[in-house]
């Protein structure tokens, strides 16, 4: 079944770009899709226009019928609080909900748990690595139990061993967990290793070019 469609979308930014032009883009539960592209083809708006920041100048979102809507968003940057510990960084989406902090303590530790972080809930931003810090900002995704992960290349910023070695994880974690995901990045390698779909987008305007399934190219564990 679908986990949502966006049918016949165009973004015009409030200074004349045009962002997408009659994008449609059906992206089913549990498939992990690549949105490829390179810088300025629109593969951002995309994610936002499915999280609803921002306004669609024309078209539609549909949601599938069993999809609960519940989304989670993970940014190229961490974007941590600086003065709070890893487990207070994680725990931010459940306090906003408004759960006190020992209601949300169960959730908080499967999420680090999830992440590998376990025995870092006390330290802060600045005592952990890049890749570390992206682990926390993945948790903090997580914690809210999402149905749907948009990713927007989430490891760009990161050395390519790091990047390699969450790739995997990422990979093992969506085995476990069948999330639907749409993982943005230009690393057309990232994306073929990571999706069952590459979708490639093209830029002025946005649109896309092609939509291509991956055949388990490498070996998943
Ligand atoms: P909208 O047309 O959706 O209302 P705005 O033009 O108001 O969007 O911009 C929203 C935000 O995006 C602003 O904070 C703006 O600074 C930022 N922004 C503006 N231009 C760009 C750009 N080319 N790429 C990314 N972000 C941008
Ligand atoms: P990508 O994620 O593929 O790099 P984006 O979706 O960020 O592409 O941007 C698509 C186009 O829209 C680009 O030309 C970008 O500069 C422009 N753009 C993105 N956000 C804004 C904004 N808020 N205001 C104006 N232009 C924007």
């Amino acid at each position: 079944p679908a986990a949502f469609t966006l049918s016949d979308v165009s973004k015009v930014y409030s200074n004349g770009t045009v962002a997408l032009h009659n994008l449609d883009l059906t992206v089913h539960e549990g498939q992990f899709v690549s949105l490829l592209g390179p810088s300025g083809c629109g593969k951002s708006t995309v994610l936002r226009m499915v999280a609803g920041l921002g306004k669609m100048s024309s078209g539609n979102l549909y949601w599938g019928s069993s999809s609960q809507r519940k989304l989670a968003y993970v940014f190229q940057e961490a974007a941590l609080m600086p003065w709070a510990t890893v487990e207070d960084n994680v725990a931010l989406p459940l306090k906003l909900a408004g759960l006190s902090k020992s209601a949300a303590r169960e959730a908080v530790q499967e999420a680090i748990a999830l992440v590998a972080l376990q025995g870092f809930e006390k330290a802060y931003p600045r005592e952990l690595s890049g890749g570390m810090r992206m682990r926390v900002s993945i948790a903090r995704a997580l914690v809210t139990k999402p149905e749907i992960l948009l990713m927007d290349e989430p490891f760009g910023a990161l050395d390519e061993m790091t990047r390699s070695k969450l790739n995997s994880d990422l990979l093992n974690l969506w085995g476990q967990k069948q999330w639907t995901v749409v993982f943005v990045t230009h690393n057309i390698y990232e994306a073929v290793y990571l999706s069952n779909r590459v979708v490639v987008m093209a830029a002025r305007p946005g649109r896309v070019v092609a939509d291509v399934a991956i055949a388990a190219p490498y070996p998943r564990t």
